[in-house]
């Protein structure tokens, strides 16, 4: 199913009004039940079911009446809610085509409005059944409730808190420039995934680089996770960038050692398999990383001195808490494997093959200007929030309290006393309705969290200038790369096809 993002265009205020009721009713509502909508967003002269069925005929809501009538937000409206934002704060104007999916993820080109290219990545949390999130299903059951817009917001956040933290400490990463929902703004890595390249000049090279990476992350204190040839990028010139972090954690984690042991085994493994390195006979050069390597040549977890508390101190700063951190865990774990490896034809430590994307897939070819390939209406997968399922006709005072008491936990306030949620457009309640601003986003205005917000905007700015002065204009040499499978960006094509969101 594929919808276009020109209807973003389209979209009254109204539309977007009611869109965030329907996502604000989800917090404690799988199902959303029109008169909770009508009740949140307040329209001024009525009309919520009006809006209701044009949210419904641009796909942007689902109906569902098998409990009871309800809305739920399909992923192409919660799509809609973070992209309308970013357009506002004028992070983007035009969508391109899909350049990358993830396991989790769907990735697009964007241009901003002086033509710059960045990527967009919309985190699509319990779209795949990759066993990691499986398996922590049996401990959601456990809990009341469980809402994967509500991961894949945290996913993002986290992704661009480290990406943002990375890069301040020389890592090659891509340059965060903004976040919104489950949605995050990065600078476009020109290059390719590793899993891409069948020939590479200096492959002990490139080897040493990434290996290096593994012990400077450990020195940082963190370790990577989902370290692997789908999260490599290589350019022409051989320049290794990491991306994909939602997975990351401390070296203080209980596995630490596990999961060090596992993205270092992943590199080991498809180096030695791609490119014949044998690393009895390389033992020496892993020494340039920094490292002491183990008995067998492999990198030594303990022998690294690591540096704890960047987690604590420096990714709080960027909005991504301790708190977050430890509920990002209970579900996507260190890539939630727990040290399974999985086996495919060409590479071990693959994840993403349980996808069946074999890395040639992993590029989807160019979509017609501005449609999103969606993949359906999200699985919520949502268990019961609370008891108020079966009640879905209580009073709104009465569901607005119960938004204010998910889990146990007071999210209204947190949302209050979260400044990102401000920043990020999500919606808050105030005297049991929506403001304006929480509708189109423009709640980053100065004066509503003015040090934060002055902060993250000049932030913004900076990025996206850095973005566009690390840009390079087309990709020309290929030189090692497998040309068969030529994935290159094209942006000029781009800049044809990417029609504006907002003329
Ligand atoms: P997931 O978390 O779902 O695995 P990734 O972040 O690994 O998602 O991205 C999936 C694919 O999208 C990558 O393998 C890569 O091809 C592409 N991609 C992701 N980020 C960028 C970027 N900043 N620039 C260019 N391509 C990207
Ligand atoms: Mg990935």
């Amino acid at each position: 199913m594929k919808l276009d993002v020109d209807a973003l265009r389209y979209l009254s205020k109204e539309d977007f009004r009611v869109l965030t009721a329907v996502e604000m009713g989800m917090r404690n509502h799988e199902i959303v039940p029109a008169e909770l909508v009508e009740r949140i967003a307040r329209l001024k002269h009525g009309g919520t079911y009006k809006v209701l069925r044009n949210l419904l005929k641009h796909k942007l809501l689902h109906h569902d009446s098998s409990k009871y009538d309800g809305y739920r937000l399909t992923y192409l409206g919660y799509d809609f809610l973070a992209i309308k934002v970013l357009v506002n704060r004028g992070v983007f104007s035009s969508v391109g085509r899909q350049i990358g999916v993830g396991k989790e993820s769907d990735i697009f080109e964007v241009a901003t409005e002086d033509g710059t290219i960045l990527a967009m990545k919309l985190h699509r949390l319990g779209r795949i059944s990759f066993r990691a999130v499986k398996s922590k299903r049996d401990y959601l059951q456990h809990r009341r409730s469980y809402n994967w817009l509500y991961l894949s917001r945290l996913a993002a956040l986290k992704e661009f808190a480290f990406m943002k933290a990375l890069g301040e400490h020389g890592f090659p990463v891509p340059q965060a420039v903004d976040c919104n929902r489950h949605c995050v703004v990065m600078s476009l890595v020109q290059g390719y995934p590793l899993v891409q390249v069948k020939q590479l000049q200096n492959p002990d090279e490139v080897f040493e680089t990434i290996i290096g990476l593994i012990v400077r992350l450990a020195e940082h204190g963190l370790i990577h996770c989902d370290f692997n040839e789908f999260n490599i990028m290589i350019d022409d010139e051989g320049k290794v960038t990491m991306i994909d972090f939602p997975q990351m954690v401390s070296v203080s984690h209980r596995n630490a050692q596990m999961y060090f042991d596992r993205d270092a085994d992943c590199i080991f493994k498809f180096f030695n398999k791609r490119f014949q390195l044998s690393f009895h006979d390389n033992k020496d050069g892993c020494d340039d990383s920094g490292s002491d390597d183990g008995e067998d040549g492999r990198l030594s977890f303990w022998s690294i001195e690591k540096s704890a508390g960047f987690l604590d101190k420096e990714l709080a700063a960027s909005g991504f808490t301790r708190k977050d951190q430890d509920e990002m865990e209970k579900f996507i774990e260190g890539g939630g494997d727990e040290g399974e490896t999985v086996s495919s034809d060409d590479e071990d430590c693959a994840y993403e093959n349980q996808l069946g994307n074999d890395g040639a897939d992993a590029v989807i070819s160019t979509l017609p200007c501005l449609n999103l390939n969606m993949h359906q209406e999200v699985s919520l997968n949502h268990k019961k929030v609370d008891n108020t399922d079966e009640h879905p006709h209580t009073s709104v005072t009465e569901d607005l309290k119960i938004a204010e008491i998910v889990n146990g936990v007071d999210l209204c306030a947190n949302l209050r006393d979260n400044e990102n949620d401000i920043v990020d457009g999500s919606a808050l309640i105030k005297n049991g309705t929506l403001r304006e601003e929480e509708i189109d986003g423009s709640d980053d205005s100065e004066d509503s969290a003015p040090a934060l917000i002055k902060g993250l905007n000049r932030q913004r700015r900076r990025a996206v200038a850095a973005a566009r002065g690390g840009r390079k204009a087309v990709i020309s040499r290929n030189s090692y790369k497998d040309k068969g499978g030529s994935k290159s960006s094209h942006n000029s094509k781009l800049q044809r096809q990417a029609c504006k969101l907002y003329s």
